[in-house]
């Protein structure tokens, strides 16, 4: 017997609807490729998105093409997220930082019909532009007064492309199921492989991240989106600020220190999202500068993904900024949300040094996410937070396979997903990222975790980063390497480092090196590149290794 409830499909053309009749007056700040920061509302949002549609009718573009954005956080790339979806087309948001042969490649594979891009990006598109073989026209996301005067391309502007057209424009209804956006993972091996998300997986994924349990997004939140719009379509924020009625800041190109820090103040940001990276421009400004950000800013929560959030990072924010840390833990395949560390009520009464030690973990599988531990040989592990083995996804906004079925088959006979990362469940569920499986550190049979030792090297005042590797070693096969990047103007000895991690770590994890640079290799995604310093390294004897 089927329930007698509506069936109306869950589309992203709803949420920006929704947006524009409930808080049509909730605002977007942008800081702009042009300079100036640019304010609107979601009902400016949704009228320009609805002349955008206008725009690409009138293009020839139908449902199901792929239209590519190549752009920053901003205002116009928030308006094609819901103009280009909203039509039944795909928007494809490209990575800026991958390399320009990694750009070409996707664009092609993905048979891109048209190019929206920001300013700062015309050098790179007019040198890719001959290479890109389905793309019938470039538009450029500026006004008419910043068209370049010349140039080798013909482009079209994007202010005049949408005022050509009214915002006459009813959403179409299709299935919920409809492709409404591509991202290319970064994956450090082979070309990068699209993950093709729906509508439904969209919004479903966005009710997730307004619940409490979720990132408890909020019509009283100010969100700050470090995290960009060209990356698992910023954390999927832009949909559940639109769900909610949040306001939204967007960073634009400037991610440096000072920029978020006087867009944290003058927006009254309370809640910020970003890789680590980031904020640690954002302490080196603090420090530099001598701010007290717990008197600037009114910053209560900061979202922190993409790699492991360090220890030291949550209590820095905690105490000099007055800021809760949310560690959460996804990826591009995920949608991306898949744990957010939420404290239980047992919680309420320990130490802020107890407390650290529970945000240090990724957290806990939100609904939607069904998640396990499997070994090599696929049995299930135990939830003890002792065994660890490889994470399994599977949930309604989880890959079922790559685009055009790039890499085969992926799921195993479960259903599940395997994520590559390797991690422990404790029994109250909270999961904790060990490693990459690629990166974990074999010793004589046994695992060693390297972002357990990166986060307790990043513990010591003058690290500023830290990256751990396997280097060859005769008897144990491999034995870790550290390799640290020491804060400005700091001392720092091989040995100091090693006595302060004595008594933190396993006395055999000890590395048996320490190696100082003056940066570390990262991906265009903020992660390090632990291939490129392996390949680096490859030929490091380890004081150790007779
Ligand atoms: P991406 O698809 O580029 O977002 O990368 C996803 C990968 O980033 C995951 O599979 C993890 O290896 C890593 N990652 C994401 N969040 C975290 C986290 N909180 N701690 C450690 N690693 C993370």
């Amino acid at each position: 017997m089927l329930g007698l409830m509506q069936g109306r499909p869950l589309l992203i053309s709803t949420l920006i609807e929704h947006a524009a009749k409930c808080h049509p007056a909730a605002e977007i700040v942008s800081r702009t490729s042009e300079g100036p920061v640019h304010r609107c509302t979601y009902g400016d949002i949704h009228r320009r998105s609805k002349q955008l549609a206008n725009a690409l009718t009138a293009l020839g573009v139908s449902p199901g093409d792929r239209i590519a954005s190549l752009a920053w956080n901003g205002f116009r790339h928030m308006e094609m997220y819901f103009g280009v979806s909203g039509t039944g087309a795909v928007l494809h948001t490209i990575n800026p930082r991958l390399f320009p042969e990694q750009i070409e490649y996707i664009a092609n594979h993905a048979e891109d019909q048209y190019l929206f891009f920001d300013l700062g990006f015309l050098p790179l598109i007019e040198k890719l532009a001959p290479a890109l073989k389905t793309i019938k026209g470039f538009v450029l996301m500026t006004d008419r007064a910043h068209m370049p005067a010349d140039g080798t391309l013909d482009l079209i502007c994007y202010e005049d492309l949408i005022n050509a057209h009214s915002s006459d424009y009813d959403w179409p209804t299709f299935d919920e199921n409809t492709a409404s956006s591509l991202c290319y993972t970064s994956g450090t091996t082979g070309n990068p492989k699209g993950v093709l998300y729906s509508h439904r997986s969209s919004l479903l994924h966005a009710m997730l991240t307004c619940s409490v349990d979720g990132l408890a997004l909020g019509t009283a939140e100010t969100a700050l989106l470090i995290v960009p719009m060209f990356h698992v379509n910023a954390w999927g924020m832009p949909y559940a600020g639109a769900m909610c009625g949040a306001k939204l800041v967007m960073p634009g190109p400037a991610l440096d220190g000072a920029s978020v820090y006087a867009l944290m103040r003058d927006e009254k940001v309370t809640l910020a999202l970003g890789v680590p990276t980031v904020w640690l421009m954002l302490f080196g400004h603090v420090d530099a500068n001598r701010l007290v950000p717990k008197t600037d800013l009114v910053l209560r929560r900061v979202v922190i993904g993409g790699s492991s959030a360090p220890r030291a990072m949550s209590e820095r924010f905690e105490t000099n900024f007055g800021a809760f840390v949310i560690h959460a833990w996804g990826m591009t395949e995920m949608s991306p949300l898949g744990t957010v560390c939420n404290l239980l009520p047992k919680h309420r009464d320990f130490t802020l040094e107890q407390r650290l030690d529970i945000q240090a973990k990724q957290g806990r599988a939100v609904f939607g996410v069904d998640m396990c531990i499997k070994d090599d040989d696929g049995k299930l592990l135990p939830n003890d937070g002792k065994a660890f083995g490889h994470l399994m996804v599977r949930g309604p906004w989880i890959v079922e396979s790559y685009y055009r079925g790039e890499g085969g088959e992926i799921l195993d006979a479960d259903g599940y997903f395997d994520t590559g990362d390797v991690a422990t469940i404790d029994p109250d569920g909270y999961m904790q990222i060990t490693d990459r499986s690629k990166d974990v550190i074999k010793s004589g049979g046994e695992w060693i975790s390297s972002i357990d030792l990166e986060n307790a090297a990043v513990g010591h005042p003058a690290v500023a980063e830290a990256a751990v590797i396997g280097a060859a070693h005769a008897k144990w096969q491999e034995r870790p390497l550290m390799i640290v990047v020491k804060k400005a103007n700091q001392e720092l000895s091989k040995e100091d480092l090693l006595k302060f991690l004595d008594g933190k770590i396993a006395k055999w994890w000890m590395p048996d090196d320490v190696v100082f640079v003056t940066e570390l290799p990262h991906t265009a995604t903020g992660k390090l590149q632990k291939m490129k310093l392996r390949e680096q390294f490859k030929d490091h004897r380890l004081p150790t290794d007779a």
